[in-house]
């Protein structure tokens, strides 16, 4: 079976002295299919041990008067190569709207970062039906006018809301079809390259089963990366 693409989002949490633990314990990873996203303070920490990083969010700005925000620019001249984009907790919480989704993957990929762009419905409007209308609407709004050269630098991590942090997971056969259902959107909006990934409650015990998804590239992991241990087993088996 291939190897997949693993993405490690920290999101706000380790403090330094558990960085430097994690570090110790994860050293035997040497994989450019590991992606690690640390709240961006510590991103230095992670690139000096050689692993590829990525940022959990990104400016839509180029620089100047923003406070709190990071460019592209900046990042990409520290050796960050991803950007997540567009996370259901920055919807959600930050209020983040689809036009300022599309503007900071335009502004990532002119500045030769990667993309992990989140899309995924909640549980109302998994109820209602509505899932393919979200995902249609996500992916169009993120990615109209991207260049064709450009697709190869992008990734749509497929989160359902209501499996994140959750330890609820679609079945196997229900991510396939959503799988499918997104590659029909990406070939009418020209698009054929694009690595698809799945997250939500992927943990140690069902990467196994998981990764015999088909058309799943990778997965994007949030709470079991905070524990080298279960990070690593993650990795182990779905880095082969
Ligand atoms: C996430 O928030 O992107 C995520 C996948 O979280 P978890 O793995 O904790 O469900």
């Amino acid at each position: 079976m291939e190897s997949k693409v693993v993405v490690a989002n920290h999101k706000m949490n380790l403090t330094v002295r558990e960085i430097s633990d994690y570090l110790k314990k994860i050293s035997k990873i040497n994989n450019k299919n590991v992606i690690i996203c640390p709240t961006s303070i510590y991103a230095p920490y992670f690139l000096q041990n050689g692993y590829s990083v990525g940022l959990q969010n990104i400016s839509y700005k180029e620089k100047g008067a923003y406070t709190g925000e990071i460019s592209p620019v900046q990042a990409s001249s520290m050796g960050i190569s991803y950007a997540i984009v567009g996370h259901s907790e920055r919807r959600e919480l930050f209020d983040e709207k689809d036009y300022e989704v599309h503007a900071k993957v335009i502004n990532a990929l002119d500045n030769n970062m990667g993309v992990i762009l989140c899309v995924g419905e909640t549980d109302e409007e998994k109820d209602m039906l509505r899932t393919e209308y979200i995902l249609k609407k996500e992916i169009r709004n993120a990615l109209k006018d991207i260049k064709k050269e450009d697709e190869c630098k992008i990734m749509i991590a497929y989160e359902p809301i209501w499996s994140i942090g959750s330890g609820k997971l679609p079945k196997n056969k229900e991510i396939e079809e959503i799988v499918v259902y997104i590659k029909e959107v990406l070939k009418k909006l020209g698009l054929s390259n694009i690595r698809i990934l799945y997250g939500g409650s992927v943990n140690e015990k069902n990467i196994k089963e998981l990764k015999k998804l088909k058309g799943i590239d990778g997965f994007l992991v949030g709470g079991s990366s905070l524990d080298p241990d279960k990070f690593l087993k993650i990795v182990e088996v779905a880095v082969k």
